[in-house]
């Protein structure tokens, strides 16, 4: 059953997580018994302990999964060319089915030239500008997993956005833009607020939904919802004291919205699943175009 605190739904991320995560362990020995094991590499470079915990942790779900994963460590100072020398390899590496360039990246890299030598269709995580290019249009590919971990979320609570109004705050490459791409896909009337954009309750109270991805602590208060908003809170902050929290002001948004994400345990959760049933999909998909390409060649 939903909790629920004053009249907000909690929306937490953790059943649907399970969910996929069995999905995406289901899928892998289904490839495993055809003789294909699905591999993720995920390439680092920072000494940052946090992002060092956060891809251990996709290793750990990768391993529940039954899913290899590589961890390329390149260390805080690899240089561009080193970088690009194994994105290009581990793209042409038949073995590996995933990967993920994880940030936050050496200063003197140029991130938009590392990002567009992750091969398309191994390009799980939406990074690679043609994947974003390939949504806009309405072709095939990974979206980046948190922008769907919003939409599967609403689904999974059987919140509608189609005919509905959602405002989502920010407009990065690998949550905003995305996931507005998604939500335009699912016949939502998107609007997309940033930085600029002045009052931000003018777009966020009269929305049905409200997506924040801005990376500001207590960005959004009671103010800013009515009791129909549902809210969900993509930030992570972690405050001094080492805790994590989200872009939301729980305290004063709970009781006044619909539903609230809650951070952590929401969006972050579905997003590590949902790397995993991609890594999957990736196999699946370049199994069944190696198949293509080898009934092709006997024609
Ligand atoms: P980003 O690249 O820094 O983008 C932040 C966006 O928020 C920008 O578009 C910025 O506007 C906008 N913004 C900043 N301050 C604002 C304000 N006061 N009012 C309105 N908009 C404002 O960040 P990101 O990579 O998209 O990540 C956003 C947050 O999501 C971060 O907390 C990040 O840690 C989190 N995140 C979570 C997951 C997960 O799995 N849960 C995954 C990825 C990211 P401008 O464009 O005008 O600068």
């Amino acid at each position: 059953m939903t909790a629920v605190q004053g009249n907000t739904e909690v929306l937490s991320g953790k059943p649907l997580a399970a969910l996929i995560q069995q999905r995406a362990q289901q899928e892998s020995t289904l490839l495993d018994d055809e003789g294909l094991h699905p591999v993720l590499a995920v390439v680092v470079a920072t000494d940052d302990e946090s992002t060092h915990w956060y891809v251990r942790s996709i290793e750990r779900a990768a391993g529940r999964a039954g899913i290899g994963c590589r961890i390329v460590d390149l260390g805080h100072d690899a240089t561009e060319q080193v970088m690009a020398n194994v994105l290009t390899d581990l793209s042409a590496e038949p073995t590996v089915h995933g990967i993920i360039l994880q940030t936050p990246l050496p200063a003197a890299v140029r991130p938009d030239r590392l990002v567009g030598l992750i091969a398309p269709d191994k390009d799980i995580d939406g990074a690679n500008p043609l994947s974003l290019g390939r949504l806009a249009v309405g072709q095939l590919a990974f979206a980046p997993a948190t922008a769907r971990a919003v939409v599967e979320l609403l689904d999974h609570f059987q919140i509608p956005v189609a005919g509905r109004n959602v405002a989502v705050v920010g407009r990065s490459a690998v949550v905003g833009k995305p996931l507005s791409l998604l939500l335009l896909a699912k016949d939502a009337t998107v609007t997309v607020c940033h930085s600029k954009s002045g009052a931000l309750e003018h777009y966020t109270r009269p929305a049905d939904v409200v997506v924040v991805a801005a990376g500001r602590t207590g960005l959004l208060t009671g103010n800013h919802v009515s009791e129909k908003t549902v809210v969900i809170d993509v930030g992570t902050n972690v405050l001094a004291d080492g805790s994590l929290v989200g872009d939301v002001d729980e305290a004063s948004v709970t009781g006044v919205a619909a539903g609230l994400s809650p951070v952590p345990g929401g969006v972050g959760s579905v997003t590590t699943a949902l790397l995993l049933l991609h890594t999957v999909e990736a196999a699946r998909q370049q199994s069944h175009s190696g198949l293509l390409a080898a009934s092709t060649s006997r024609i």
